[in-house]
C-alpha cells in the first residue's frame, strides 16, 4: 500500500478549524474533504478568492464602452 493511500485512510485535520476530518466516513465519502464541513470549505474558498482579487500592480481598468457589441448577426442565413 502506498503512503498516499494510507493518508486517505487516516484522519486529517481541517485546515480551517483543525477538527479531525476523514476522506471517507463509514460508507459515505466526505464531499468537503479535506475540510470538515461545507462551512470550512467556503471559508477557505473565500480566502482564496480574496487573495486572487488582490493582484499587486494591477489596477482596475475602466469599463469599456460596448457600443459595438450590438451588431446584428447578419452572417447567419
Ligand atoms: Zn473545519
Amino acid at each position: 500500500m502506498s503512503s498516499e493511500a494510507k493518508e486517505r485512510m487516516k484522519g486529517n485535520s481541517c485546515p480551517i478549524c483543525g477538527k479531525e476530518t476523514f476522506y471517507q466516513q463509514g460508507t459515505e465519502k466526505n464531499p468537503f474533504f479535506p475540510f470538515c464541513s461545507e462551512r470550512c470549505r467556503w471559508v477557505d474558498l473565500s480566502h482564496w478568492l480574496d487573495g486572487a482579487y488582490r493582484i499587486p500592480g494591477e489596477e482596475t481598468l475602466p469599463a469599456r464602452e460596448n457600443a459595438d457589441s450590438e451588431k446584428p448577426d447578419a452572417e447567419e442565413q
